[in-house]
């Protein structure tokens, strides 16, 4: 993972030439989008708030801060004179890396990236954390929210990004509404992502709708005892039921443009675990009955065993029949859309 000032050189580059060969990729690949998904064109949501909803939305924010209930935590602290479970104060967010990234989703990173933004810290306390080194450390750049908006701007114009992609945001929140309403009216014009472990509070929701286009929620376990024992968070399957509900019903389903490039609706994530496929199973099948069956999901299979994971049972790696087994159940719940590779090398939308 690049540092903030050695990811500087990566913002420089300028986007590819004119390919022949990817232009009949993407041209195809329309194609193959539904068309209820699919988009003429899309101004991102923040763009279209009021100036009044704006300034609610920033007042709000600094409410926040001064009595932070905003992840299901609730510490109930002044953020401005101490901190909580997230360890972050009220005036800055710590920033682990900010630079175009091609690590995720193909219709998130397109073709110059996404613009990735991985706040450092966290609000739970995963013993198999993919990211550990970033969320439970408190290494990083503090940025004000007029610093992080600067930031947005220098991914859209240099570095021709197609979204602002915001990594483990969950406990800046406020930082992260206070940094959209800077960057909409410095000229950002590109989606916003949120993109969340779940463990969100409705109020944090609520005061997000407006300004975020996609949403890409990671529903982890299932059992409130898993959840304990490996999240360190006993409430975590209610919370991540209730916030996934809710960002459905803010941006629905997943809609592209027909360059294929994502711009609104929720993306869902589930990492398979190793002897969890159980879980991964009740997982689909609630989504699908709760949430829709024309959910954007993908079943991902990269779970990687860290070195300092004491949990013998999870201890390995993922097997191919436990990633098929949770794919499988979510075809019988009636999934259907699945980020995965087509039949013409390309991927589903
Ligand atoms: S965001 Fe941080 S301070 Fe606020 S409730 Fe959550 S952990 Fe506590």
């Amino acid at each position: 993972m690049a540092s903030l000032t050695r990811s500087l050189p990566l913002l420089r580059s300028k986007p590819p030439a004119f390919n022949p060969k990817i232009y009949r990729y993407t041209s195809k690949r329309h194609l193959g989008i539904p068309p209820a998904y699919l988009l003429d064109d899309y101004i991102p949501r923040y763009q279209l708030l009021s100036s009044i909803d704006a300034s609610k939305k920033r007042s709000l924010a600094y409410a926040h801060l001064q009595n932070c209930n905003l992840c299901p935590r609730r510490c109930g602290i002044n953020r401005f004179h101490e901190t909580g479970m997230c360890l972050i104060g009220a005036e800055t967010a710590k920033v682990n890396t900010i630079a175009p990234h091609r690590g995720e989703e193909p219709c998130i990173q397109g073709f110059h990236g996404s613009g990735s933004v991985f706040f450092s810290g966290c609000n739970m306390r995963c013993v198999f954390c993919q990211n550990h080194d970033i969320a439970h450390k408190k290494a990083g750049h503090d940025l004000t929210p007029t610093e992080l908006a600067e930031w947005y701007m220098k991914l859209q114009t240099v570095g021709h990004v197609h979204n602002i992609n915001l990594v483990t945001p969950e406990h800046v929140v406020p930082q992260v509404v206070l940094s959209i309403l800077d960057a909409r009216d410095m000229g950002l014009k590109i989606p916003i992502v949120y993109n969340t472990s779940s463990f969100d509070s409705l109020d944090s929701l609520r005061l997000l709708d407006g300004l975020v286009d996609i949403y890409l929620p990671d529903f982890k376990v299932w059992k409130g005892s898993t959840a304990k024992r490996l999240l360190k968070a006993e409430d975590y399957v209610e919370t991540a039921k209730e916030s996934i509900k809710e960002m459905h019903r803010q941006v629905g389903d997943l809609s592209f443009t027909s360059d294929g490039i994502a711009k609104k609706g929720v993306l869902l994530r589930h990492l398979v675990m190793p002897g969890l496929e159980d879980e991964g199973r009740e997982i689909v099948r609630w989504l699908a009955e709760n949430v829709s069956r024309d959910l954007y999901v993908h079943v991902m299979e990269q779970y990687r065993p860290d070195a300092y994971v004491r949990y013998k049972e999870i201890n390995r790696a993922v097997r191919e029949e436990e990633w098929s087994g949770v794919r499988e159940a979510a075809v019988q719940a009636g999934l259907w859309r699945f980020c995965e590779v087509n039949e013409m090398g390309g991927f589903h939308l």
